[in-house]
């Protein structure tokens, strides 16, 4: 019998990571992937949907590129090409990581594992010995029980939307969260009629209230049914209830659920093994130790927090508890809830870490904020105009001055945040920040004016 230091369950992006930081250190690692290496992300979450993203950016700057002194006669997308270079980055990036887990030693088994209990896994038809377990089962998209939903061709998740063959005319997108708003901006921009039916009264519920109409007023060419409730399906047809009680339908060629993805927790073996575990995830501390000893969880399917870069951080935070113990948890190698950005990636962007507004009052903490137009940036006026949505708000505890909030609207935000990532890991204070150089002229330096801006 084959005996590993560790076992991994699962190949996305917090199984493999999870492999190749145990591996680099030494240890000797399997890698149980049932489908693709990858998991959601890179097959059919983060990477796909970006990539189309940025065509529909391309045609978009194409098509209103005269106000910039550039004009194109006759654009136009292919969706067919933009499909084919989506696979093209997808397979060349899976491969990529085939080769990583290859060189640095990890055994990757191609087939399904089952947690049989702390130190031993079954993948495929045999059973191995290991030290330790991390499961990295992920997550799948939820079908809720609207009558017309199931079975429904005309109902499709986000994956089969990713690779729809024909561009639909009009959209139906049930859903305002992160997944229905990049959805929902992409067709839109390709020119599709876009609804979105949204059961609160505000699209992407974890953003700050301030920013979030800001968001939504940006995606212009989508109309967003709030605070509506959809009551049944037919066809393509949507069937829903506003909040003043009278009905409406959203009629559309194809219907898009986005209403949230649940952790993966059952069929490998969680309740059978002892696992502490619910609907809601496999329950892990900071270090992501499981009630199971040995066994750890990490990803989509702790249910924490259902992002790609969670998933890497658990996973490095695993690695480091497995290799180095106690001395790891004392180094800092644990999860800082509260210092995990997130991004929208439509047209436009938006991109936030840390408490909002809301959630700070809620925590009791009193708070001081401060808010600038992104077009106080020479280089987000000059890029994008005047009147382009785009706002930079900072939140800081008041008794100290502490940053502990930064949310952005606007051009390149995915690619902003993660300064402020380092500004909230490191504690910092609105005095601090105004301390640091941004290069000039970037969009970032929005974040110094906000800092500026903020009342002493
Ligand atoms: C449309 C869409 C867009 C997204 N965009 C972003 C984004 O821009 N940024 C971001 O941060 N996040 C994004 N996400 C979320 C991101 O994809 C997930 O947070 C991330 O993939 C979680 O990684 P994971 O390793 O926990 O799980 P997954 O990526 O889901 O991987 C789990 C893997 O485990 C395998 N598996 C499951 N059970 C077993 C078993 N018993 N044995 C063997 N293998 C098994 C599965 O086949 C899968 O490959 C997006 C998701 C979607 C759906």
């Amino acid at each position: 019998m084959d005996k590993y230091d560790v076992i991994v369950m699962g190949g996305g992006p917090g199984g493999y990571l999870a492999a190749e930081r145990l591996a680099h250190a030494g240890k000797k690692v399997a890698l149980a992937e049932k489908s693709a290496l990858g998991g959601t992300c890179l097959n059919v979450g983060c990477i796909p949907t970006k990539t189309l993203l940025n065509s529909a950016k391309l045609y978009v700057h194409a098509r209103e590129g005269a106000k910039f002194g550039v004009s194109a006669e006759n654009v136009r997308y292919d969706w067919k090409a933009m499909q084919a270079w989506k696979d093209e980055v997808v397979s060349k990036l899976v491969g990529a990581i085939g080769l990583t887990e290859k060189k640095l030693g990890v055994d990757v088994i191609a087939a399904e594992a089952k947690l049989l209990g702390p130190g031993r896994v079954q993948i495929g038809e045999k059973v191995y010995d290991t030290e330790h377990v991390i499961v990295a089962t992920g997550s799948l998209p939820v079908m809720p029980p609207i009558p017309g939903c199931r079975g429904n061709p005309k109902v499709v998740d986000s994956t089969g939307l990713l690779s729809v063959p024909e561009m639909p005319k009009r959209l139906c997108v049930i859903g305002g969260g992160v997944i229905g708003v990049e959805f929902a901006s992409l067709f839109s921009a390709l020119g599709a009629e876009v609804e979105v039916v949204e059961m609160l009264d505000e699209i992407v519920p974890f953003m700050d209230r301030e920013a979030a109409p800001i968001l939504r007023r940006g995606l212009k060419s989508v109309t967003f049914n709030l605070g509506c409730k959809v009551e049944k399906i037919e066809g393509a047809t949507v069937f829903y209830r506003k909040k003043d009680g009278s009905e409406a339908k959203s009629e559309a060629d194809l219907v898009l659920m986005a209403v949230g993805r649940k952790p993966n927790v059952d069929g490998w073996g969680a309740k059978e093994a002892g696992l502490d575990v619910s609907p809601k995830g496999v329950a892990v501390d900071d270090r992501m130790r499981t009630n199971l000893p040995k066994v750890w969880a990490v990803g989509d399917v702790t249910g924490r927090s259902l992002l790609a870069h969670t998933a890497y951080r658990m996973a490095e935070v695993a690695a480091a508890n497995i290799v180095d113990g106690e001395a790891a948890a004392a180094r800092g190698e644990v999860l800082r809830w509260d210092a995990i950005p997130w991004a929208v990636y439509s047209i436009p962007e938006a991109a936030g870490i840390g408490l909002t507004q809301q959630e700070a009052e809620r925590r009791g903490i009193e708070v001081k904020t401060s808010s600038v137009p992104l077009r106080v940036s020479g280089r987000f006026a000059a890029e994008n105009g005047f009147a382009a949505p785009g706002t930079a708000k900072l939140i800081a505890e008041a008794a100290t001055g502490r940053i502990i909030g930064v949310h952005i609207v606007g051009a390149y935000a995915s690619e902003t945040i993660w300064g402020a990532s380092a500004v909230i890991e490191q504690e910092l204070r609105v005095s601090d920040l105004r301390q640091l150089v941004f290069p000039h002229p970037t969009v970032s330096e929005a974040i110094r004016e906000a800092a500026w801006a903020m009342k002493d």
